[in-house]
């Protein structure tokens, strides 16, 4: 298992601004917590009561049919200071559609996050990072940031608790790195209940990434 795949690595090459693979961290302190595949009625709001007690503000890349599902909760998400991104609107593997069909899912989604925190516009991350070369263009020429990640906390690989946390002590993640994680199920809250306290301990700011222009 490893948290800093290579693939990740070659996405380097582009432009931070067109696609982030890394936060803006200017002081080298700060981790960029982000959740995939929510709002989730279940293990969202515990989630939300945890990033609370520690003052910490994170990033909810959200699929718009559960917003649609669950909109009260995307509101709290917004109200308490975290920024909402675009995750598509139905969770699709981005490769098996038309590109029509691939901005569709984009706009749906852009509509409903629009409606909650008012905002024009939410960086996107595709569904299981699948990216086409067209989408990337056209998300590029629209200076619609993707965002993706840069540490993979590995908490949907369905292994253990304590093996994750292992791995993720055996190769920690340093300030200015996005870290993926998801709120459809309870490992990421297992994970942070223990992680959080350590983080803080070491002098690590847990913040949103930006909202868009
Ligand atoms: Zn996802």
């Amino acid at each position: 298992m490893n948290p800093r795949p290579r693939r990740l690595k070659l996405l380097r090459f582009l432009p931070n601004g067109w696609l982030a693979t890394e936060g803006p961290a200017e002081d080298g302190k700060t981790l960029y917590l982000t959740f995939d595949d929510g709002p989730h009625p279940e293990f969202t709001p515990p989630l939300l009561d945890l990033l609370a007690e520690h003052d910490a503000k994170a990033s909810f890349f959200l699929i718009g049919r559960e917003v649609e599902r669950h909109s009260a909760l995307a509101r709290r998400i917004a109200a308490e200071g975290h920024t909402l991104g675009n995750h598509s609107y139905s969770h699709p593997i981005f490769d098996a559609l038309t590109l029509p069909q691939q901005l569709d899912e984009i706009e749906r989604t852009e509509q409903l996050l629009r409606g909650i925190d008012g905002r024009a516009r939410h960086a996107f991350r595709p569904p299981r990072g699948v990216l086409t070369f067209p989408m990337l263009a056209r998300l590029v020429s629209r200076r619609h940031r993707i965002d993706y990640w840069s540490y993979d906390s590995l908490d949907y690989s369905r292994r253990p608790v304590p093996e994750l946390l292992e791995t993720i002590q055996r190769v920690p993640p340093r300030g200015g790195d996005i870290v993926l994680m998801h709120d459809d199920s309870e490992h990421s809250l297992t994970l942070l209940r223990e992680l959080i306290p350590t983080w803080k301990a070491q002098g690590f700011d847990l913040r949103a990434l930006p909202h868009l222009h």
